[in-house]
């Protein structure tokens, strides 16, 4: 018997991001032909893990901090996600963006499910010594789910490779071995890969520059491009797409956002962002509020901050022609009508931001080989990926006339769906 989904009870506020990843999930789901049990088991996270720890703060304060973890699909192999260090956690962001992970996978074609974690923490309000201890003692937390077999993190909104290299050292002294392949995006002095760091805006680029060619948008010189957010993936992005021409109009970060009509020293930005804590108070350009930003002059807006930025009070104001989701749930699902009644161009984030995992997938290969590949290499073949992956949901949104949210989300629950068809429930 199938049992209705009932939605989550933990809140309700308006654009939870794992309603809106349900919303997506029914509207892409519709265009299938399987079985009604299949569809209604994919809506749920398998494993919802909650950790309340103790972290002993510099003044000698013991402060409690609540962390999570979900896994919500390991049908195609084990699960891989992010971590996330952040006030706004909670356990329906995490159960979304895990979701999220699943059709990322499965749509790009690696062998994993979909897993995402947590901790409801600001790290900035941390020391090291404090944030060292965090880390630690959620990773012995963890513990009992991860490993290089059964679930992979990695690098999110507010950690780093350093923060990789503590989870990595936790759970190699549990275990009395190094163990460099039970997460991704660590440093590369540890079993990190060759262009991890900038992959995932690396592979935002890549897939704009294939829609900017579909749409006949070109010479690079003449596209503007605006980007929110200024951390791993926006300013990969930004500093990516700037060496090939593209003059960055604006970008932003939590401090505010600067614009400049010739293009923006992105170079020279990102130096004075590293050095103050953010892009406010640039002086080669205006301020703009990160609102601003979503709606300002250019041809190609990145959103690269987080989601729901993308929304129903602004989607008729946005004046680029191609959005490239480098965030993970950017878009609301009315900003999405309203975007697709527009005829606006969007590539949606399970495309758009999967160089992240599809070179997480490369560093876990190299790890578990104990070999390892020049940047060449790994470039090669994450444009390999991302452009064949671009072409197939294509080809699915034009068969099924639908755009190419529905398109990338409907081929990676038909995959995952036939991976459950065949390997049956079991018991
Ligand atoms: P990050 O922590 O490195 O950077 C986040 C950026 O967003 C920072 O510049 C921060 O100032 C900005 N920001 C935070 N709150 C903001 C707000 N309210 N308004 C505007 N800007 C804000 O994180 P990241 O790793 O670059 O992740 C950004 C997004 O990309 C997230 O949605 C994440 O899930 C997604 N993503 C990351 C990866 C990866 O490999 N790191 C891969 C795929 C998707």
């Amino acid at each position: 018997m199938v049992v209705a989904y009932q939605a989550p009870k933990e809140q309700h506020k308006i654009e939870n991001p794992y309603q809106v990843a349900l919303a997506q999930y029914d509207r892409a789901a519709r265009h299938l032909n399987f079985e009604d049990s299949i569809k209604e088991y994919l809506k749920y996270p398998q494993r919802e893990f909650t950790v309340n720890f103790p972290v002993r703060r510099d003044n000698g304060q013991v402060e409690m901090f609540t962390g999570y973890r979900v896994h919500h699909s390991t049908v195609l192999g084990p699960s891989k996600g992010g971590l996330r260090y952040s006030l706004a956690v909670d356990l329906d962001e995490v159960r979304a963006l895990a979701m999220w992970m699943t059709w990322k996978c499965a749509l790009v074609g690696l062998p994993y499910g979909g897993a995402k974690g947590g901790v409801v923490v600001d790290p900035k309000t941390l020391t090291t010594a404090e944030l060292e201890r965090l880390t630690r003692r959620y990773a012995s937390e963890l513990i009992p789910l991860i490993s290089p077999h059964s679930d992979i993190p990695a690098p999110d909104m507010g950690t780093t490779p350093q923060v990789m290299a503590w989870i990595m050292d936790t759970y190699s002294m549990t275990v009395g071995y190094s163990v460099p392949a039970v997460v991704t995006g660590k440093p590369l002095n540890i079993g990190g890969s060759q262009g991890r760091n900038e992959a995932t805006g690396r592979g935002v680029i890549i897939i704009m520059e294939e829609a900017l060619q579909q749409l006949n948008m070109y010479p690079a010189n003449t596209i503007r491009v605006a980007v929110q957010g200024f951390g791993n993936v926006g300013s990969a992005a930004a500093l990516h797409a700037h060496s090939l021409g593209y003059p960055i109009v604006a970008i932003s970060d939590v401090t505010g956002g600067v614009y400049n009509a010739k293009g923006l020293d992105v170079e020279r930005l990102y130096a004075y962002a590293q050095e103050t804590g953010g892009v406010r108070g640039f002086p080669d350009g205006d301020y703009i509020t990160n609102e601003e930003l979503i709606t300002c002059d250019c041809d190609v807006l990145i959103p690269a901050a987080m989601e729901g930025q993308l929304n129903e009070r602004n989607a008729a104001h946005i004046r680029a022609k191609l959005i490239v989701e480098g965030a993970n749930g950017p878009t609301t699902p009315d900003a999405d009508d309203i975007l697709n009644d527009r005829g606006i161009h969007l590539v949606p984030d399970i495309l758009a931001n999967a160089g992240g995992v599809v070179v997480s997938y490369f560093e876990w290969v190299q790890d578990l080989q104990s070999f390892f590949w020049d940047v060449d290499e790994v470039y090669r073949q994450l444009e390999r990926i991302m452009r064949k992956s671009y072409y197939a949901t294509e080809g699915t949104a034009e068969k099924h006339n639908v755009d190419l949210r529905t398109a990338a989300q409907l081929t990676a629950i038909q995959r995952v769906a036939d991976a459950v068809k065949t390997r049956g429930f079991y018991p």
